[in-house]
């Protein structure tokens, strides 16, 4: 059983999540959508206005007149925390990226696999291309100079904890930990922190949320399952990314896990005929930073 598969029970409950998940983002909800870096100038979002307002923080508390009782708050009605809140905690992945033209994401997710890996990122150098790496800690742990390869060549290289497991079943601590010692063995192999992070199986919870943004993280799933997981068949991988095409859409592949010699090779079919298509492929900017 490779790390990806599912028992139907919990298949259906990630089908169920990302049908959920999905409504919202067909409802239109700004805080799913990302944009993109890219070739063309990022509209950041400088000015506090023009972002999505974030709960109660520093601004907030600035606009309020001094009185004594707020100099002596009582319980629960003082100022937040001081614990630094690095990205907005959100309470859905996500699911695609915002911006102009035809864009689209790939990821890659379980690596770096010394087997797989390295010929997605020669297939990717060969078009000019820039991925995303959903990887784990106790992968990156062998196969570090991959990490650092991604990073050189231009991939976001993101958490996707330490050693694959379902975060639903696990306490907050041992979730923090999963989260904490990937985001470290990842900056210990390409020198940068991760600012994306992805639950293994799509399976989120708040803690999941929560820890990722204290972590300075946004998270990301995807809008197209190759399935590649499942070894369907290197055209069957292929005509689901090109049937799944569509302005915004994050694709969802692996590089480790099993064998993906099928999705190693499904990629040098369908890259070059999305860029036919007219497809950008790129990685998207955080609206966070
Ligand atoms: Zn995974």
């Amino acid at each position: 059983m490779t790390k990806d598969q599912l028992p139907p029970r919990l298949l259906t409950r990630r089908r169920a999540l990302l049908a959920g998940a999905a409504a919202v983002g067909t409802a239109g909800t700004a805080g799913l959508f990302t944009t993109f870096a890219g070739d063309e100038p990022v509209r950041r979002a400088a000015a506090p206005t023009s972002a999505p307002t974030p709960a109660a923080g520093p601004q907030a508390r600035s606009a309020l007149k001094p009185s004594s009782y707020r100099l002596q708050p009582l319980t629960g009605f003082g100022p937040p925390r001081a614990a630094p809140r690095r990205t907005l905690v959100r309470h859905a992945p996500m699911l695609q990226v915002n911006g102009r033209g035809r864009r689209m994401v790939l990821t890659f997710d379980d690596g770096p696999d010394a087997r797989y890996t390295p010929h997605i990122l020669d297939t990717l150098r060969d078009y000019d291309i820039r991925a995303m790496f959903f990887v784990c800690g106790e992968m990156v742990a062998e196969n570090g100079d991959l990490v650092a390869r991604m990073a050189d060549e231009g991939h976001v290289v993101g958490n996707h904890t330490w050693s694959h497991p379902l975060l639903t079943r696990l306490s907050r601590r041992a979730i923090r930990s999963e989260m904490e010692r990937t985001s470290d063995v990842i900056e210990d192999s390409c020198g940068e922190r991760p600012v994306w992070f992805r639950a293994p199986y799509g399976a989120w919870n708040r803690a999941a949320f929560q820890l990722g943004a204290e972590l300075g993280m946004d998270p990301l799933a995807w809008t197209v399952d190759t399935l590649d997981w499942t070894t369907p068949g290197t055209r069957r991988i292929v005509d689901r990314v090109e049937n799944g095409a569509a302005p915004g859409v994050v694709v969802l592949s692996h590089d480790a896990g099993g064998d993906r010699s099928q999705s190693v090779t499904a990629l040098r079919f369908y890259l070059p005929r999305l860029l036919d298509a007219g497809y950008h492929l790129t990685v998207p900017e955080r609206h966070y930073a």
